[in-house]
């Protein structure tokens, strides 16, 4: 079964013989199946990738195989700009170190070489081959040890999904695919490498990859990856804490936040790596206003990131535990002016603690995204005597401050006046003088001053 390439657009690659094709899977596993790249993939590779070329050129020049691998050779082949070039090697890391001037041997238990181009790094992997399967007593899989060398073909099949296995030659003009993910690219489909009920549970975070890679390539997930995905949730809290933050903050960051999210909840995942949203919204369905309600704030988080919004993590994280804090707030009276700065600060406490806890999130930015919650009232209760607009313009915080609120106002569908406002005033403060800030000083000091009290 030949790629067809007719149904693939833009085509990237253009099948041709290949030099060694059984399409049967044991051999598969030792002879790739090789496919010509076409010239604009080529001239693609050559054009953005110069660094990792010139890598993979001086390796092979020495004698040894090199590639361009894993993502970047994905995202190549499907159009997309890759964010960075990572290349594989059969050189061992002292005999990489040894070619370039610009490389630095990285890592303990697995080591690579970081050859750096100016501001580019270009991570310079050997062939890695999985470590030989170690069930316990208890027939735990988790890898806990993945440092042993072996070759292309082992390394290509050590990795997550298909369609991260492919190497590409850029001077043979070679793509080679040992574990068929040529044909998932073409299909759009997310597979494992291998069982999926044995390269998941090896290596938890591979469920939160498949989530990532799934909703930002817009690719199906296969089924017996997803029914894997489904049975081996619960071992996510296995998984070690910072590698789950990471994968969490990429799927906020990534601008499919909300099909990510969708996700994690229909196969199970929400509760191991986020319990305290997951019990938040265990028992409402996605229509139910509660549901609704954070579904409207991711929608808003990914709309803001395609408009090209930079976020922090602490805008990232506040947003994601806005409404569960809201939810631990008091009651609101007819009349009241709505919850004190305390309230929302205890109430966010109460959310961010056992987060911070549990997903090792730092402290510095679990204390940033309590102060972006506490900060919000201050942009629809400017006529608070008490708040000088354009001094809280210029706190540090308030830029990321004005991203949350514009993330909740956009969620809320109105209000973009009162957001414009902000954003005008914002502009007013950094054209202010000297002089003029001075004066903005003393005015909201003077209004500030309580009376002495009386001895
Ligand atoms: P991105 O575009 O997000 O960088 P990527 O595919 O390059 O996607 P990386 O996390 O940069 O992902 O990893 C590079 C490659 O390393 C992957 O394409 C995959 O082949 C392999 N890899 C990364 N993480 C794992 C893992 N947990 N298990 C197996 N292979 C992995
Ligand atoms: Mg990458």
């Amino acid at each position: 079964m030949l790629v067809s390439y007719e149904r693939y657009s833009p085509v990237n690659y253009i099948p041709m013989t290949p030099s060694r094709r059984t399409g049967r899977k044991e051999e598969r596993e030792t002879q790739p199946v090789i496919f010509e790249a076409d010239e604009a993939l080529l001239a693609e590779a050559k054009a953005i990738g110069q660094d990792a070329l010139r890598v993979i050129s001086k390796l092979q020049r020495s004698g040894h195989e090199a590639y361009l691998v894993g993502g970047c050779v994905r995202d190549l082949l499907i159009g997309r700009a890759p964010k960075d070039f990572d290349v594989a090697t059969s050189a061992h890391p002292r005999q990489v170190k040894r070619l370039f001037r610009n490389g630095r041997i990285i890592g303990r238990r697995f080591r690579l070489v970081h050859v750096r181009f100016g501001g580019e790094i270009i991570e310079t992997a050997t062939f890695r081959r999985e470590p030989p399967e170690s069930t316990g007593d208890d027939g735990d899989l988790l890898i806990v040890e993945d440092n042993e060398y072996g070759t292309a073909a082992e390394d290509a099949r050590r990795r997550d999904f298909t369609v991260n296995g492919l190497f590409l030659d850029p001077f043979g003009g070679e793509i080679i695919d040992y574990v068929g993910g040529l044909d998932d690219l073409d299909d759009r489909v997310l597979r494992t490498i291998g069982d999926p009920n044995r390269r998941l549970p090896e290596d938890p975070v591979r469920i939160l990859r498949a989530i990532k890679f799934s909703t930002r390539l817009d690719f199906r997930i296969e089924d017996e990856t997803w029914e894997a995905m489904k049975a081996c949730s619960s071992d996510l809290q296995r998984s070690a804490p910072p590698r789950i933050l990471e994968e969490v903050l990429r799927l906020l960051r990534s601008g499919t936040a909300l099909g990510a999210f969708k996700r994690l909840r229909s196969c199970g995942a929400l509760g191991p790596i986020l319990p305290g949203l997951n019990k938040y919204l265990s028992d409402f369905e996605d229509d139910a206003p509660r549901t609704q309600s954070f579904f409207s704030l991711l929608e808003a988080l990914d709309a803001d990131i395609h408009s090209g919004a930079q976020l922090s993590s602490a805008v990232l994280v506040a947003t994601l535990v806005h409404d569960l804090v809201a939810a631990k707030l008091p009651p609101v009276d007819a009349g009241s002016s709505g919850p004190t700065v305390r309230e929302i600060a205890k109430a966010a406490d109460s959310i961010l603690d056992p987060f911070t806890q549990s997903s090792r999130l730092p402290k510095r930015d679990a204390a940033k995204a309590r102060r972006l919650l506490t900060l919000q009232g201050k942009f629809t209760n400017a006529a608070n005597e008490r708040t000088r607009p354009l001094l809280f313009c210029l706190m540090e915080d308030f830029e990321d401050a004005l991203a949350l609120f514009r993330i909740r106002t956009r969620a809320l569908g109105r209000g973009w006046d009162i957001y414009e406002g902000w954003v005008d005033r914002a502009r007013q403060a950094a054209s202010l003088s000297d002089e003029e800030l001075t004066v903005e000083r003393k005015t909201g000091r003077r209004r500030r001053r309580r009376p002495r009290k009386r001895k």
